[in-house]
């Protein structure tokens, strides 16, 4: 027996197991999408010592993001990292989920060695763990990522709740919008969705869809990385299948209903507009929040306005300037600027007291800004989908139809000219009924087969 092996004996003697074992990664940093969610998405950047065989190959010791080896990761390491989260946040934004970077199995107390944390992500219903790393390069050789299929919910073994993206395939780590899309792709993989295809009638032409190649939207369950948004689709999986992925997601035991971001749904439910201040005219991004989610839990369609929740926010102006614009995605990478990579087309309405439009923008771009002078008054901002898109139809428009869905996080920016305390002494004068501003600032709520390796 060698000093060493004769040392770790002690050592287990005196029970520093878990120090003894303790395998070595840099810290991430600590991001969560939403605490306390049903469903939970460990996204690994630290690397990860795989023991033995995951599906039909052997990932070996995968280093941590940017090969980094010290205790923690550099200041632009962090924000990369943030980066890939904040867009794999945004992908799973509508549902009863996590996106973290924090361990879970460390509060478990199941992190003494890697061995010990993938036993732990096994036996965790509802957790799923994601290695963003690269393997060696035999290990699903050509694969941008790959997971088993419909593991998310329950129990596995053998490794299974843990699926794979491998940057060095992707363009490398700082290829952001790839391995994100790589990475919901898996992950959805993981919810138990299939590869959304094209096909003619039963004949399937492609098995992933790059949406006849086009550059501006594309299926994330088939191939997006040439397109700008990769965004959940309705449409076929197989010859006589069609697929209707958030609901697929939603459909997971458990997951719940697609998320209340708290925003009132009608006129009537309006939320008041936040500002900065009491004084302010200024809209308060931090909380005019929301997520647009398809209105039906159980039937969820992506094409027509209707079929998504809308968010409607109520201001009173003493008249004067406004400029309000919706900002589609979500603000983790810096607050009040619009991460990329945002699932939502939205459109701006402003509406008068009796509901009439004021003003709308609908354009092509995600965002829509609205810059108006208006009367004094009580007003509506209306925050609603663009109300999804169909796909291409192939080549020769012989290809089967499908749609993509338009939902995902929003928030407002900008202004209104509101009455200022000072009108409490207009009052007096019967200038106005409507005219100062009662309303509390409302805190929003939180918003705000025997399964077969699917390689990306
Ligand atoms: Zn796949």
């Amino acid at each position: 027996m060698s000093p060493r092996r004769t040392l770790l004996a002690i050592v287990l003697g005196l029970g520093f197991v878990h120090a003894a074992w303790t395998q070595s990664h840099p810290l991430a940093p600590a991001f969560n999408s939403r605490p306390g969610a049903a469903y939970t998405l460990y996204v690994n950047f630290s690397g990860f010592d795989y023991p033995g065989t995951w599906g039909s190959g052997t990932p070996g010791n995968i280093p941590a993001y940017n090969n980094q080896t010290g205790s923690t990761f550099t200041a632009a390491e962090q924000a990369n990292i943030k980066n890939i989260w904040a867009r794999i946040a945004e992908a799973y934004a509508p549902f009863n989920v996590n996106v973290t970077t924090v361990d879970p199995a460390v509060a478990a107390g199941q992190a003494g060695s890697d061995a010990q944390r993938l036993a732990y992500y096994d036996a965790t219903p509802r957790l799923m763990h994601t290695i963003i790393g690269n393997p060696n390069s035999s290990f699903y050789s050509g694969a941008g990522g790959v997971s088993f299929v419909n593991v998310w919910a329950t129990a596995q073994t053998q490794g299974r709740a843990t699926n794979w993206v491998f940057p060095g395939r992707l363009g490398g780590y700082t290829a952001f919008h790839n391995i994100f899309t790589a990475s919901a792709h898996e992950v959805g993989h993981a919810a138990g969705l299939s590869h959304q295809g094209d096909y003619i009638g039963t004949t399937r032409v492609n098995e992933y869809s790059r949406n006849n190649n086009s550059s501006v939207i594309a299926p994330t369950m088939g191939v997006a990385y040439s397109a700008a948004r990769s965004v959940w689709r309705l449409g076929k999986v197989s010859g006589s299948t069609t697929q209707n992925d958030p609901l697929r997601i939603r459909q997971n035991s458990g997951m719940g209903n697609f998320i209340n971001d708290g925003i009132g749904r009608t006129l009537a439910t309006a939320t008041a507009l936040p500002f900065q201040s009491a004084t302010s005219h200024i809209i308060d991004f931090t909380l005019a929040r929301g997520i647009i989610v398809p209105v039906s839990n159980t039937n969820p369609q992506p094409i027509g306005v209707d079929n998504y929740t809308r968010g409607f926010f109520v201001f009173d102006t003493s008249g004067g300037p406004a400029s309000i614009r919706v900002n589609a995605g979500g603000q983790w990478i810096t607050p009040g600027v619009p991460d990329p990579d945002a699932s939502l087309d939205a459109t701006l309405r402003i509406l008068d007291i009796n509901g009439n439009q004021v003003a709308i923008s609908d354009t092509p771009s995600l965002s829509e800004t609205i810059n108006i002078t208006l009367a004094a008054g009580r007003y509506y901002i209306e925050v609603s989908s663009a109300g999804g898109k169909n796909a291409s139809l192939g080549p020769n428009g012989d290809w089967d139809p499908a749609y993509f869905y338009d939902m995902g996080s929003y928030f407002l920016t900008g202004f209104v000219t509101i009455p200022e305390p000072s009108t409490m002494a207009l009052i007096g004068l019967g200038v106005a009924g409507y005219g100062f501003h009662y309303y509390r600032r409302r805190k929003l709520g939180q918003n705000v087969s025997s399964e077969s390796a699917s390689t990306m």
